[in-house]
């Protein structure tokens, strides 16, 4: 390959995916780094002296975040502690394999790591609820419980902040899709780079404008160790499509990826348009736009052999849950029914 753009008298190694630019690895590397710490900088993502759970699952954007965030704490002072936390979902011959990448990643980055797992959360493992439910909506099932799971061990923790290794490509997609389904409360927050959870602890995406394959490229060049097997319950078969259409249009401009971002980023919702409100769940306190939270209206469906209860229309949830408390026994300290609540 040729000199690096940077003129510093090496040889370019690669080909930056986001600007085209020549580079050799320890340009890369700084680029890339900087880019983070401008990102950091100019959201305000972390107050000094703040503890930071990063949300960790072995893969390639959550050791990356977990390296790069060590990285620039040292370098630019941030005074920050970390605390990695992963979720164990339970999915045999993939988490428990790639939990094991985590421990690496413990002992490599010196940070402490906390586990939650779906087991002692719910009293379902993933694979269990597959068994239950077969494999159409399994991710349904595993993305509310996960996002909930993260909340509780943040609040568990008691830190100040969630970071999650959300990539630019993870957002794009997710804007795609919120337009393609016609969501527009997701589609106003998704592109938002620090979002409330429900106990008001901050989850922060510091890798919002990281390219997925930049990521890669990193984590490769400064050979970190991750856990690259996909699920063995994936695709989640709507984001696939959104992926594989991200994907055809960034062979054509690899410049899209930023352009739906700052596009999701600019949409305005409509202020006539009706938007849920947030309230708590009568039943685990979790914030939610319904009286009773996604997780737990899954989980009733899933302890009362009923698994599909959440999984269609919400008319057809509020019927179910109606009858269900017309023959309610009115909260006996047994009752396991939502209307005892
Ligand atoms: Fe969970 Fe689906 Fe992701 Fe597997 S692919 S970890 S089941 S959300």
């Amino acid at each position: 390959m040729s000199e690096c753009s940077r003129k510093c008298g090496s040889t370019a190694v690669l080909k930056r995916p986001k600007t085209g630019d020549k580079l050799c690895k320890e340009c890369f590397f700084e680029a890339f780094e900087n880019e983070i710490h401008f990102t950091i900088t100019r959201a305000k993502l972390f107050r000094p002296g703040s503890t930071v759970a990063v949300a960790a699952s072995g893969g390639k954007d959550s050791t990356v975040l977990a390296y790069v965030l060590k990285e620039l704490n040292r370098k630019y002072k941030y005074n920050l502690k970390f605390i990695l936390l992963s979720i164990d979902e339970g999915i045999t011959g993939y988490r428990d394999d790639s939990l094991e990448t985590v421990k690496q990643n413990r002992d490599d980055y010196e940070m402490p790591l906390k586990i939650m797992s779906y087991k002692d959360l719910y009293g379902w493992t993933m694979d269990e609820i597959v068994t239950e439910i077969g494999r159409k909506n399994n991710c349904t099932f595993c993305g509310v419980f996960r996002r909930q799971a993260l909340d509780r061990g943040a609040h568990l923790l008691k830190v100040d902040y969630l970071a999650t290794g959300h990539n630019a490509d993870d957002i794009a997609e997710t804007v795609l899709m919120n337009i393609l389904r016609g969501d527009l409360a997701r589609l106003s927050r998704c592109t938002s780079i620090i979002t409330d959870s429900a106990d008001g602890i901050p989850r922060v995406k510091p890798l919002k404008y990281a390219y997925e394959k930049e990521i890669v490229m990193y984590a490769y060049f400064k050979k970190l160790v991750y856990f690259s097997t996909e699920c063995i319950f994936s695709p989640n078969a709507y984001r696939g499509h959104a992926r594989v259409l991200l994907k055809d249009l960034e062979k054509i401009n690899p410049s899209i990826i930023m352009n739906i971002i700052h596009s999701g980023e600019s949409i305005k919702v409509n202020e006539t348009s009706k938007m849920p409100t947030l309230q708590n769940c009568t039943r685990c306190g979790y914030v939610s736009s319904q009286d009773i939270c996604k997780a737990c209206i899954l989980l009733e469906g899933l302890n009362t052999g009923e698994p599909k209860l959440g999984i269609g229309k919400s008319s057809k949830v509020k019927k179910s849950l109606e009858n269900r408390a017309k023959t309610c026994c009115g909260g006996t300290s047994q009752c396991n029914s939502l209307s005892s609540t």
